[in-house]
C-alpha cells in the first residue's frame, strides 16, 4: 500500500504513486461527478508533480475550493478511478478504497 502522510496546514491525505503519469483525467471526472462541469479547481482529487514522479492529494474536508472528497459512495465505481487510464486504474482504486478506509476508522 502507499505511504500516506499529513502535511501541515493540509486537510489532505497524501499517497505516493509510481505509476501515474500525471494525465489529470481523474481531477477532471471528479469535478464532473460532483457538479457536472470540467473544472479541477473544485476536484477532490489533486496530482501534484514531485520530481519525476508524483503524489495524489485527496481532500478530507472543503478547502481552497477543493470539495471533500466522499469516496463516491454509492457508485459502484469512483468517477476518477473510472476514467484513470489502465496503467495506473488499479493503483488509484487502491488510494480510494485506503482513503475511505481511513476516514470511517
Ligand atoms: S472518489 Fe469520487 S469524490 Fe473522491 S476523488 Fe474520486 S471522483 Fe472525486
Ligand atoms: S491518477 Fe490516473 S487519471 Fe489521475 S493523473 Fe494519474 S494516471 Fe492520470
Amino acid at each position: 500500500m502507499n505511504r500516506t502522510d499529513r502535511r501541515e496546514g493540509e486537510d489532505a491525505m497524501i499517497f505516493e504513486t509510481k505509476t501515474c503519469t500525471g494525465c489529470k483525467t481523474c481531477e477532471i471526472a471528479c469535478s464532473f461527478r460532483h457538479r457536472k462541469i470540467f473544472n479541477t479547481s473544485i476536484s477532490s482529487i489533486e496530482i501534484v508533480e514531485k520530481g519525476l514522479e508524483f503524489e495524489i492529494r485527496l481532500h478530507e474536508s472543503d478547502q481552497d475550493g477543493h470539495l471533500t472528497c466522499d469516496g463516491c459512495e454509492g457508485r459502484e465505481e469512483p468517477n476518477c478511478v473510472r476514467y484513470c487510464p489502465p496503467v495506473n486504474r488499479n493503483e488509484l482504486k487502491s488510494v480510494i478504497e485506503e482513503f475511505r478506509w481511513r476516514m470511517t476508522h
